[in-house]
């Protein structure tokens, strides 16, 4: 049985609920989890409150040490952790144990820049007056996090607002709590002072509401849909919660005619199927010059084909089973609406014969499609590659453009000229050129339109966890 982490204690919830987590390979369980509410959550809430008035007046410096302690604890226990992993989300063991390192890096980062949280002194108009702008942590502050990258997610707003002085109630996801749980028993091996790190999963929308309406916690910050950031906003604009929101994506890639077909097309295979399509960011729309369409098409489908599905404690896999039935029929029911639209599936779609349990299915590429397709507007959160093609530089940024998410774009050239045209007229909040990851530890990560607000990574990831405040001295 696993128990919700509050006050540095493995806890039964308030009404001793639990569900059953599922292993997405085998569709058998895992184990037990606790499974809290609002009753929860508002314990929780008071716990991180208490504890943030002594956790806010520690400095940078040993908040920093107990932070960079985790990131070796989640280092030295990585093989571990990402069995974990691969059991709650079914990502493959190669794909996990690169998240781990991740997750360790942003903990060890953020211990670093909290301690660089410069303020400034501003020089006034009057002699006799001085004026400085200083940064304070927030407060409690609630994370709900995505299962898609079940510490990624946690970690880079757990570790900037833990640098930053704030204390934390965390509500990952219901569908992978294990690695978020790992997280925790290590931050407090590392010696984080009891409740300034808490963890629940259970009755998302009840945590949901009870942190928008507890006026001692002060922000929530958001990894998940579109649609239940909006809830929040909704939510927010009651209660003048803050929120910083990491939203859906729906990323175009725009392929030039100069570029090496073969080679892009090998990368776009990988890329795109990268934990099963179920990345924010993940390469979406393929738009390819018509010029290089049909050779493009041949050769990705040709790679796709080869990519081999399975559980990803197999060596030899690829692409792992979706999270769950439903994000699987979600994804069959689009594949379904493209093909009454004409749409032709070039290679996959189809669920494996030879894998009976588990929601796998199997990486599917898709031709003839309009830019009125539901394939160019709806995320697709799964394993299909679809391909439109493009005239010219115009018609690619129209296209490109043509949707109501903001995350992530990329661009494929060899022409300087093109490259940066592109990549300043894309109304997306991250471009990658000749790149598939245009994101790191140390870039702020964020989505322009409704991809969200905010970012998460970087220095402007911790300064989403402080407030500014002017301190001004007159009749000096
Ligand atoms: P989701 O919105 O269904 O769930 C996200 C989290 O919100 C989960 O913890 C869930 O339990 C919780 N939740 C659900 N209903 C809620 C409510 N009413 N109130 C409060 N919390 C609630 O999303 P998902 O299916 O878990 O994840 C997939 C989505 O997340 C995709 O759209 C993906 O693009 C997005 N995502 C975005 C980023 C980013 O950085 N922009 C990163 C990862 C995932």
């Amino acid at each position: 049985m696993n128990k919700q982490f509050i006050n540095n204690e493995w806890v039964d919830s308030v009404d001793k609920n639990y569900y059953d987590l599922i292993n997405p390979a085998t569709e058998e369980i895992i184990s037990p989890v606790s499974f809290g509410n609002h009753k929860d959550a508002g314990i929780a809430i008071e716990t991180a409150f208490e504890a943030f008035q002594s956790w806010s007046q520690t400095t940078p410096y040993l908040r920093a040490d107990i932070l960079k302690r985790a990131a070796g604890l989640l280092r030295e226990n990585t093989a571990a952790f990402a069995r974990d992993m691969v059991l709650e989300s079914g990502k493959p063991m190669t794909e996990a144990k690169g998240e781990w390192a991740v997750a360790a890096n942003l903990f060890e980062w953020y211990a670093e820049e909290a301690k660089r949280s410069y303020g400034k002194v501003i020089p006034t108009n009057r002699i006799d007056k001085r004026s400085a702008v200083i940064w304070q942590p927030m407060g409690v502050i609630g994370v709900i996090t995505a299962w898609n990258f079940p510490s990624y997610n946690p970690a880079r707003a757990w570790a900037a607002a833990l640098a930053a002085g704030c204390t934390v109630v965390a509500k990952p996801s219901e569908n992978t709590p294990l690695s978020a749980f790992h997280m925790a028993t290590v931050l407090a091996q590392a010696g984080l002072p009891k409740g300034v790190l808490n963890v629940l999963v259970g009755d998302a929308a009840a945590i949901g509401e009870e942190m928008l309406n507890h006026p001692k916690l002060k922000k929530i910050s958001f990894t998940g849909s579109t649609r239940v950031g909006k809830l929040l906003m909704d939510g927010a604009s009651r209660t003048h919660t803050k929120l910083s929101l990491e939203l859906g994506g729906n990323a175009p890639v725009v392929i030039c005619e100069d570029v090496d077909v073969d080679a892009i097309a090998r990368a776009a295979s990988m890329a795109r199927f990268r934990n099963n399509g179920q990345v924010c960011v993940a390469p979406q729309r393929f738009y390819v010059h018509k010029n290089i369409y049909g050779q493009f098409a041949e050769r990705v489908s040709a790679y796709v084909s080869r990519l081999k599905v399975g559980n990803g404690f197999e060596e030899d896999t690829n692409v792992g089973p979706l999270i769950t039935g439903r994000q699987r029929e979600h994804v069959t029911g689009l594949l379904q609406q493209a093909k009454s639209e004409n749409a032709e599936v070039l290679t996959g779609g189809e669920v494996p014969r030879h894998l009976s349990k588990g929601y796998f299915l199997q990486p599917a590429v898709v031709a003839n499609l309009q830019q009125s397709s539901v394939l160019a507007h709806h995320e697709i959160f799964g394993p299909v590659l679809p391909l439109f093609s493009f005239d010219d530089m115009e018609d690619a940024i129209a296209k490109a453009n043509d949707t109501d998410y903001g995350l992530a774009a990329y661009v494929f050239t060899n022409h300087l000229k093109t490259a940066i045209h592109l990549s300043e007229r894309l109304e997306f909040g991250m471009v990658g050129i000749n790149e598939w990851a245009p994101h790191g530890t140390e870039l702020p990560f964020g989505g322009w339109k409704q991809s969200g607000q905010g970012h998460e990574s970087g220095s402007e990831g911790l300064y989403e966890y402080m407030e500014k405040k002017l301190i001004s001295m007159g009749g000096l």
